[in-house]
């Protein structure tokens, strides 16, 4: 059995195309591991490599906590059925606490945008996620999104505001247009975000200063 960490020596002097040869060159069960973390966001095909040569040389206790800590947290986390963000109980926290403005509704694209938006502390109404935007190029359409929930939202909650926060690109931009014209015709006021996100991104990367700021300064969609 070839020993990881002389592989991954290996596999650091060969860098870059030599690469896939290293790992074709590792038991299976370690390419699968590879394989595995490999889809994960943010994680290269080198990245992948380390941590699982990383894990397989670890102690067995702390790699059994760390499948447990993954388990646990996939199995416990779920979609708030109302708004569409991650919880432990259904409905969430936010949806569900009688000290936030439910006549203000954030429109974002996925349940970490919900987050991004808390840590800024700039905002107390309530959340929709849409589970992402319309994309033509990808195929995701309207109906992909969770736009008739949201619309039934409006039905049956007193929303007066809908913020709309999707990211400042294309796609988002598109996608915002598309939400204030079909709401257009409901008689609920419709905001956006004001400038001075980052432009082309999503709110994970916007600092919590900018982002409250941009809550305080939104502005009617036109
Ligand atoms: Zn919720």
């Amino acid at each position: 059995m070839a020993d990881p960490s002389l592989a991954r020596g290996r596999g650091n002097r060969s860098r870059g195309s030599l690469n896939g040869k290293l790992v074709s060159s590792l038991p299976g069960p370690i390419q699968d591991l590879i394989a595995s973390l490999g889809k994960l966001p943010g994680i290269g095909p080198r990245s992948a490599e380390r941590l699982a040569l990383h894990l397989v040389q670890s102690e067995t206790d702390s790699v059994r906590s760390l499948a447990d800590a993954l388990l646990r947290a996939r199995e416990r986390i779920r979609q708030c059925p109302s708004c569409g963000g991650l919880t432990e109980q259904t409905p969430c926290a936010i949806c569900t606490d009688p000290h936030r403005d439910g006549g203000l509704l954030c429109v974002v694209e996925r349940p970490t945008d919900v987050l991004s938006i808390e840590k800024s502390g700039g905002y107390r109404g309530r959340y929709h996620v849409l589970g992402g935007r319309i994309s033509p190029l990808s195929g995701v359409g309207p109906e992909d999104l969770r736009i008739a929930e949201m619309e039934a939202r409006l039905e049956g909650e007193s929303v007066r505001e809908v913020v709309l926060a999707l990211a400042s690109d294309v796609e988002g931009d598109a996608t915002s247009h598309y939400l204030a014209k079909r709401l257009a015709s409901r008689g609920v006021k419709v905001t956006r975000l004001a400038h001075g996100l980052p432009v082309g991104s999503g709110l994970e990367f916007a600092d919590e200063l900018t982002l409250s700021r941009a809550f305080e300064g939104r502005r009617e969609f036109s």
